[in-house]
């Protein structure tokens, strides 16, 4: 029985039946495509129903989980209790001069084409990271010598007390995957970027030139939640983990890729036990033959 299914009601007068699930499987949203059930997925369209979500999460102190695009995460077999709040539809993105305004939901790559489209450079590095806005400034996000903290100028959000404010870029203690949107628990609405003007050309063959780099090395024909683990200080995890012998070393349905021994695939209906007991035998290893600690990148969440 669902101990949260009280709530529809209430969810329903805010949202609409569509974007209400129960019992949702949370590997149909999570590009891991790994995850038990959440007790209720809520997928609002606009930041006015997600605020009044929250508002109405608050009132009844149901335990609360918000997810982007699901590409940074390892949800447990056992799903998560309580209220999943999805926000990959609040995706509006509006341009005003050299500025682009961003909705929490909005996709890297939408908004890494729309930069293109308007003739703005700066985003590029981006355009191949499978998350939202609201995920990219949670984790400062990153690749190719460009990250987040580049090119935010604000970020509105909602704290737990639910005060709607604005948090400058200087304020938003922006580290290596880290923000004070993590560290405080905010919830991101929107952000302002500031790009500048560029040529279209250059920006089309920067963003094409980064495309072939993640295709030629990254294992993007399976499932995985990106760089399992966090560059360690002096060394690159995937390096470590080849010289230590794992590639391609598999437990279940999880392997480490062939292709880049940084990435934890799903190779073939994994389970999360599968990628955690990879992950920590990953661990012990590579401690063991480099006394180096790795600590995982990608996000674990919910119940065993
Ligand atoms: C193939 C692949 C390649 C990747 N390459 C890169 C890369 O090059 N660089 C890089 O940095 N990452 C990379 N990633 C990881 C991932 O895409 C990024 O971390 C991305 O920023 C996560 O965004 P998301 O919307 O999917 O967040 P989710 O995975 O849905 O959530 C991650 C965290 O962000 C929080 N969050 C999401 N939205 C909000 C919000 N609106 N407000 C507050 N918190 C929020 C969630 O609560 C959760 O704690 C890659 C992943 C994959 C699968």
């Amino acid at each position: 029985m669902n101990k949260y299914l009280y709530a529809y009601e209430a969810l329903a007068s805010i949202l609409t039946k569509e974007e209400i699930l129960l019992d949702e499987p949370m590997k149909n949203h999570t590009w891991f495509e790994i995850g038990g059930r959440a007790d209720v997925l809520v997928m609002p369209d606009s930041v006015d129903k997600l605020v009044k979500i929250m508002n109405y999460i608050s009132t009844q102190q149901i335990p609360t989980f918000l997810i982007g695009n699901g590409s940074n995460l390892l949800v447990k077999d056992g799903g998560i209790r309580g209220i999943v709040i999805k926000t990959d539809r609040i995706s509006g993105i509006h341009v005003r001069g050299s500025e682009i305004t961003v909705e929490c939901g909005a996709l890297l790559e939408d908004i890494s084409t729309r930069a293109y489209e308007e003739g703005l450079t700066g985003f590029e590095f981006a355009c191949g990271i499978p998350g939202t806005l609201g995920g990219a400034v949670f984790m400062n996000a990153g690749a190719y010598d460009g990250e987040m903290s580049f090119v935010l100028k604000e970020v509105r959000v909602i704290t737990p007390e639910l005060q709607v404010m604005t948090v400058k870029k200087e304020d938003l203690e922006l580290g290596y995957r880290t923000s004070v949107i993590k560290t405080k628990n905010y919830v991101v609405l929107d952000a302002v970027l500031s790009l500048e003007k560029g040529s279209k050309e250059e920006i089309k063959e920067k963003i094409e030139d980064l495309t072939k780099r993640r295709e030629d090395r990254q294992p993007l024909e399976f499932p995985s939640a990106g760089s399992t683990f966090k560059r360690p200080t002096g060394h690159y995890a995937g390096k470590l983990i080849q010289d230590a012998g794992l590639k391609g070393y598999q437990v279940g349905g999880a392997q480490v890729s062939e292709k880049h021994s940084g990435f934890v695939i799903n190779k073939d209906h994994a389970e999360a036990r599968d990628v955690l007991n990879l992950i920590s035998y990953i661990q012990s290893t590579v401690m063991d033959k480099f006394n180096v600690e790795l600590c995982t990148e990608v996000l674990i969440v919910g119940e065993d």
